[in-house]
């Protein structure tokens, strides 16, 4: 199979949106886009070996990798419509393909976002998602408009994506749980649904990639604020209470990653009232306040909390 049968068996699907004048087989695609919409672009690339382990199935790849992007737009309130893909491959393996491509899909036709073009190319394995969407008029979410004596909120429960890769790689058998955790690693939910109803009542949101704690401050760095999360209003999680010890639990929620949850801030006099008329697909849960200063603390019982390990950063020393 040379890259022309790859691009034209896997990737140049018909999609059925009307926006897509032009898309995979020319040299570029050319879409329509709509006066008083504003158009929202982000990208998002995974590694093989960084980003998700080297035995994974392909269509979880291709799923996740769709995943992660599409949490990026839910992060701006924005409806996804489009998206381009450079995939570069070691070899042609058909069922790979087949199995990328059907796990890619499937996301894809679930939020009604057409592929109009990409990249394919023969290098270690690397897929890189360029997502577009748009937002109505001039309202999106940012992650620097939290105010002193806002709510903070998460949705979902963070860390059971950090116990699924821990269950991954450290080969952890514990049946229905251990499956359930895996799932959330292998197949994050992104939150688009709450980001499209969140868009004009938030203050500030963001989507957890590399852990809660690192992520909430990269928040309160853009707003100039502090927060005070309170870990003992964490969510828990059932799967993890079976599978670790409550600290290893604390420590994946708190710094674990791979979350893709929205993390957001509501007026507080106005909180209770957005929260109870969201139609949510998860729970939401307030896990803290944001503060004057600008510091980012963590309370357990009251009292200063520390992790003993940080978020993910590539760069970092020592990742
Ligand atoms: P060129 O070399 O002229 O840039 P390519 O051969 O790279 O063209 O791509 C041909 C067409 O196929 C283009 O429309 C491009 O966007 C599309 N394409 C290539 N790879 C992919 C891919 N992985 N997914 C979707 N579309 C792709
Ligand atoms: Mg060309």
């Amino acid at each position: 199979m040379g890259e022309f049968d790859i691009i034209a068996r896997y990737f140049a699907r018909q999609s059925g949106r009307g926006d897509v004048l032009l898309g995979v087989g020319d040299d570029a695609a050319v879409l329509d886009t709509h006066a008083g919409r504003k158009l929202v672009v982000a990208m998002d690339t995974v590694v093989e070996g960084v980003h998700f382990p080297v035995e994974t199935d392909a269509a979880d790849i291709g799923y996740r990798a769709l995943a992660v992007n599409l949490s990026d737009l839910a992060a701006m309130g924005a409806e996804p419509a489009w998206m381009t893909l450079s995939l570069s491959l070691s070899r042609a393996n058909e069922q790979w393909l087949d199995g990328f491509a059907s796990g890619l899909f499937e996301l894809a036709d679930e939020y009604n976002v057409a592929l109009v073009g990409g990249d394919t190319v023969r290098g270690p394995l690397v897929i890189t998602v360029q997502i577009a969407g748009w937002v109505e008029s001039d309202a999106w979410l940012t992650r620097s408009g939290a105010k002193p004596g806002d709510l903070l909120f998460v949705s979902g429960i963070p860390g059971e994506a950090a116990a699924g890769l821990a269950v991954i790689q450290r080969r952890i058998l514990g049946g229905e749980p251990a499956a359930f955790l895996t799932h959330r690693f292998l197949r994050p939910r992104p939150r688009i649904e709450l980001g499209r109803q969140l868009r004009t009542v938030a203050t500030a949101a963001m989507d957890v990639s590399d852990g809660l704690l690192t992520d909430l401050k990269k928040l309160c760095a853009a707003s100039g604020v502090g927060a005070q999360l309170n870990v003992d209003l964490l969510p828990e999680s059932a799967a993890m209470r079976e599978l670790f010890e409550a600290d290893d639990g604390l420590q994946y929620a708190l710094a674990g990653g791979d979350d893709y949850e929205l993390l957001f801030t509501l007026p507080a006099d106005r909180a209770a009232a957005v929260v109870s008329s969201l139609q949510l697909q998860q729970r939401v849960t307030q896990i803290g306040v944001i503060t004057a200063d600008t510091d980012v603390v963590c309370l357990r019982n009251g009292q200063p909390f520390r992790i003993k390990r940080a978020g993910y950063d590539h760069f970092a020393a020592g990742q």
